[in-house]
């Protein structure tokens, strides 16, 4: 299970309000993509989500239980990043098994997981390998390998492929589609590109200044845009 229910959050940097009220209901097993405009607040309400940051006001509930005062490591939500944030003189390998290995899991457990995540990831051959000898497309299986092993609640992802360059974030695009298809598992997509969230998402929530103007699926946020900025950003004739 891996619903996530976010209401009337709101963050302050000092004097400046960046989230200024969200309500929002992720359902289980649902690809939500965050777009709108560079600083309108998708990082920043990602990171409240993962636990990295608290909010000024409003609560986070996973499956029904609020975990607004909860740490990152309690929440059970792993977080993907643009910079992949690989370490770089580990393998591969044991990039991948860092985060498991506070959690008294058997080495057994750790590797059966690191095997079936690389196996579905394609990325067996390069298990030894350092991040320095991988591609761009490569490191970021392995980032998304090292979120999967964790067999999280929930995956949340910011900006993964816009490091990429365009061939092989379309073919990264497909790839993480299929993956949540074979997982099954919820998903919080962040990025500024209006393909990538129409291709990928079950819905689009279109955030401006802090606010959400509109969330619906990428069908009917076409052809029914609330607002002109909703309608340019979609690319619907306004
Ligand atoms: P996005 O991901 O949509 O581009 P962000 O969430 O990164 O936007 O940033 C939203 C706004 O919040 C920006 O104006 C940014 O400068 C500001 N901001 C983000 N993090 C901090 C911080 N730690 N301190 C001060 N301002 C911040
Ligand atoms: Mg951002």
């Amino acid at each position: 299970m891996g619903q996530i229910s976010l209401k009337g959050i709101k963050k302050s940097f000092g004097a400046v309000d960046v989230l200024k009220g969200i309500d929002l209901e992720v359902g289980d097993g649902e690809l939500v993509v965050f777009v709108g405009p560079s600083g309108c607040g998708k990082s920043t309400l990602l990171r409240m989500i993962a636990g990295l940051d608290q909010p000024t006001a409003g609560t986070i509930a996973i499956n029904g239980t609020d975990v607004t005062p909860r740490s990152a490591a309690d929440r059970g939500l792993a977080m993907v990043f643009q910079s992949y944030a690989l370490y770089p003189h580990m393998s591969v390998r044991q990039n991948m098994a860092f985060g498991l290995q506070n959690t008294r899991m058997a080495r057994a457990e750790i590797d059966a997981r690191i095997a079936d995540a690389a196996r579905l990831l394609e990325i067996e051959p390069l298990l030894e390998r350092r991040p320095g000898q991988l591609s761009g497309g490569q490191r970021q299986r392995v980032a998304i390998g090292r979120a999967i092993v964790r067999r999280p609640t929930a995956f949340l992802l910011d900006e993964p492929l816009s490091n990429l360059d365009a061939e092989l974030r379309v073919s990264m695009r497909a790839e993480l589609s299929a993956l949540h298809a074979r997982l099954g598992a919820t998903m919080v997509h962040v990025t500024h590109d209006q393909v990538e969230a129409m291709t990928m998402a079950d819905r689009i929530v279109v955030l401006r200044a802090g606010r959400i103007e509109q969330v619906d699926t990428p069908l009917n946020l076409y052809n029914r845009p609330a607002n002109l900025f909703v309608a340019g950003f979609i690319g619907a004739p306004g």
